[in-house]
């Protein structure tokens, strides 16, 4: 198998032992990335490596498992439903947080659409749902269709969300003749059709994804993008204005800034949050106020927590963005700084 470090004689079993993520990319991500004058930093996104051996980190750094409300279905915070509708993707991103699913027949993907359904219709604080996985766009229209069925008809939703990296992995996905229909439903029923990119690298938003992008806005799609903080990718102030800057220039809202997290295979990209947070303060000292809508989040098992700052006292300081408990949303809280903590347990609590 070619790894970046080289080529390496591995057993099947030993790829399965180890968790290591399907190796697969769409012919147009190879020619987008490989005529790149980025291709050494975008080829870490999808170019397995040795490092994914690692044992340290666990496959569920979100507690994703003890949030499943029913099965592909996980109720973590309290307007939000996030349904696992497929663990295929276009290509597969080497630090995916969700390794334990993505490319596997897993047994955490939604198959019983009514079920949920009657769990959101009987939960109306319930507002939105986000449509993940894998990517939902591996589906086809009439599947997506047939989800939509089981979610438009209730009352309290008032947006539909997919999380989706096809618009950069085979943005011609986007192109599908039965699409406008699908979104003519969503608007129709009443509901915020909305397409979360997801968007590492200026260097993956190709001129197809921009023209799908500007084409599905003018039907009214709404865009976010999410992007991940990893190292050798983008841990680079430049690099991530510029893509946040590009975002913002094709009317796709930069959203959440994610730093890495601890992976098991996967934590050879974390940055630390030392450097992190000289990024986000980097990335903001180069936008404009209108293009600096992102926030540098900590996806953690106890919340969504957003990261400040490093304190002149030693102290990083964070915020809670989303948690279960909505008394804690807001609050900010610190913790003492150690050199080369990743993650809130790195930090000592005190
Ligand atoms: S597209 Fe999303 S779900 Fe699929 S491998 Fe990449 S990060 Fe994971």
């Amino acid at each position: 198998m070619n790894f970046i470090e080289g080529t390496r004689d591995v057993s099947e079993g030993e790829l399965q032992t180890n968790g290591i993520t399907r190796y697969h990319v769409t012919k147009f991500y190879r020619e987008q990335i490989t005529n790149s004058i980025y291709y050494d930093q975008l080829k870490h996104i999808v170019e397995p490596s040795l490092e994914e051996f690692e044992r340290t980190g666990n496959l569920d750094t979100s507690g994703e498992h003890d949030n499943t409300v029913a099965p592909g279905l996980q109720h973590k915070y309290a307007q939000t439903g996030l349904l696992l509708v497929t663990d295929r993707c276009a290509s597969y991103c080497r630090y995916c947080f969700r390794k334990r699913i993505v490319g596997k027949n897993s047994d955490e993907i939604a198959t019983d659409f009514s079920r949920i359904a009657r769990y959101i219709s009987g939960h109306p604080e319930i507002t939105n749902v986000l449509l993940s996985g894998g990517d939902p766009f591996v589906l086809s229209t009439a599947k997506l269709d047939k989800i939509l069925d089981h979610l438009l008809r209730i009352p309290h939703l008032d947006s539909i969300r997919f999380g989706t990296k096809a618009v950069a992995y085979q943005p011609k996905r986007f192109e599908d003749s039965a699409l406008p229909a699908l979104f003519q439903r969503i608007h129709e029923a009443g509901k915020t059709a909305i397409i979360v990119t997801h968007f590492d690298h200026i260097g993956e938003i190709s001129a197809d994804a921009e023209r799908n992008i500007s084409s599905l806005r003018a039907q009214g799609v709404q865009f976010l993008n999410q992007s991940v903080l990893l190292a050798k990718v983008n841990d680079d102030s430049e690099i991530l204005a510029a893509t946040f800057a590009k975002c913002h220039q094709m009317g796709v809202r930069p959203y959440y800034l994610f730093q890495g997290r601890p992976v098991k295979g996967a934590s050879h990209f974390q940055v630390s949050l030392r450097r992190g947070i000289e990024i986000a303060r980097g990335i903001n000292q180069r936008l404009s106020g209108i293009q600096k809508t992102f926030k540098y989040i900590m996806s953690h098992y106890t919340g969504k927590i957003e990261i400040l700052d490093l304190g002149g006292d030693g102290r990083v300081y964070m915020r809670y963005h989303q948690n279960k408990n909505p008394e804690k949303i807001g609050k900010i809280f610190s913790r003492p700084h150690l050199e080369g903590a990743c993650w809130l347990d790195d930090l000592p609590e005190g």
